[in-house]
């Protein structure tokens, strides 16, 4: 994805986080035209609503569908916004794009599923409109980043310059803060590999409740994303879908407000020193780990000569409870710890194996 452009619309300061507002779903004309107004009176250019609605469950409102197009263009025309929804399919696509809905963006239980990808992109490419679209592609619901870079890259194919991605957490199974957990080192390892992508985090989607817009949305910024996509709506109790999570232009305004945007782009001379601190530590965590390799690979000589087995399970869970806890009163989190030394551990098991396998081909 070489030829990507920014997400530059006319009247937006590219060098603020772009914002995107509005219902989770349209409901009626009343609903998503109040919305508006107040958003766009706060300042928010960007307006979004879901039309056709995917739900866990059958029964529950499934979009108010195409007559919801209409009352997107009537935004625009009254508040002179741009329109954000989503599709899932060739349908939708091709309803929205001749509609004239600003931006698509791509869901999570879509994003997972490459043929509707497929079908979405070969739809875009179909209407000849695809370099002047700007499309969005949420992660999938499952944490598989090589699923949403394959669905990325469906649209960049179709012709699509104007792509980003959003973040919106992903599916837990179990108790958890959140309503779909953030794993932000994922959306972090996107950043590195296309650097060149924006992306932008859906507060209320990964949160599930409205107090915790504010928390997500500033750690969003300070990790440097390039944007919110945040449910606003005009009486957020009732509304027919995501009731928990919006909140009213109102209180997003207050929100946005409270939030602080770094700038991610300067460097001080304090900084520089901090960096090459990193640097050299970093480069003795390096040494440290090929020292502790060579001592296992020592180890797995030792076990070969003796005719012991290279993994020997009990030791090993043994001797991580106890670093865990070690590493815990250092104040790391012992899901970091864990992965870590597991990892460690992985590498070692396969030096081992490589140099007895060497020693046995000699
Ligand atoms: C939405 O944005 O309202 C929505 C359905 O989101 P997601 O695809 O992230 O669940
Ligand atoms: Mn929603």
């Amino acid at each position: 994805m070489t030829e990507l452009e920014p997400l530059s619309f006319p009247g937006i300061d590219p060098n603020k986080p772009l914002i995107i507002a509005g219902p989770c779903s349209a409901e009626t004309p009343e609903q998503v035209l109040t919305t508006a107004r107040e958003l766009a009176d706060d300042g928010i250019h960007i307006f979004r609503a879901g039309i056709w609605k995917p739900r866990t469950k059958p029964g529950g409102f499934e979009g108010i569908g195409s007559p919801g197009l209409q009352w997107m263009q009537q935004v625009t025309r009254q508040t002179g916004m741009l329109t954000a929804t989503e599709v899932a399919n060739h349908a939708h696509a091709l309803q929205a794009i001749e509609a004239g809905i600003d931006i698509i963006w791509i869901g999570a239980r879509t994003s997972a599923n490459p043929f509707a990808m497929q079908e979405i992109a070969d739809t875009i490419a179909a209407t000849g409109k695809a370099s002047q679209l700007t499309v969005l592609v949420k992660n999938p619901v499952n944490p598989d980043i090589e699923l949403w870079i394959g669905a990325l890259q469906r649209i960049y194919n179709a012709g699509v310059r104007r792509l980003g991605a959003i973040h919106r957490g992903f599916t837990a199974y179990g108790p958890s803060p959140y309503r779909n957990t953030p794993q932000w080192s994922i959306p972090i390892e996107l950043r590195l590999r296309l650097p060149e992508l924006p992306i932008i985090v859906d507060p209320s989607h990964i949160g599930g409740r409205r107090e915790l817009i504010a928390p997500i949305s500033q750690q969003a910024l300070d990790m440097g994303f390039n944007g919110l996509i945040i449910e606003s709506h005009c009486d957020p109790d009732n509304a027919w879908s995501d009731a928990a999570q919006q909140v009213t232009p109102q209180s997003l305004n207050l929100i946005l407000n409270s939030l602080v945007v770094r700038d991610h782009r300067q460097t001080t001379e304090n900084l520089n020193i901090l960096r090459g601190q990193i640097d050299r530590i970093d480069n003795e965590l390096l040494e440290i780990l090929a020292r502790r390799m060579d001592v296992s690979r020592q180890i797995g000589l030792y076990k070969k000569d003796h005719s012991m087995t290279v993994v020997q399970a009990g030791r090993y869970n043994n001797i991580l409870d106890s670093r865990i806890n070690a590493g815990s009163k250092m104040g790391m989190s012992s899901e970091f710890l864990k992965t870590i030394l597991l990892a460690i551990h992985d590498e070692s098991v396969r030096q081992q194996i490589e140099i007895i396998n060497k020693s046995e081909n000699k």
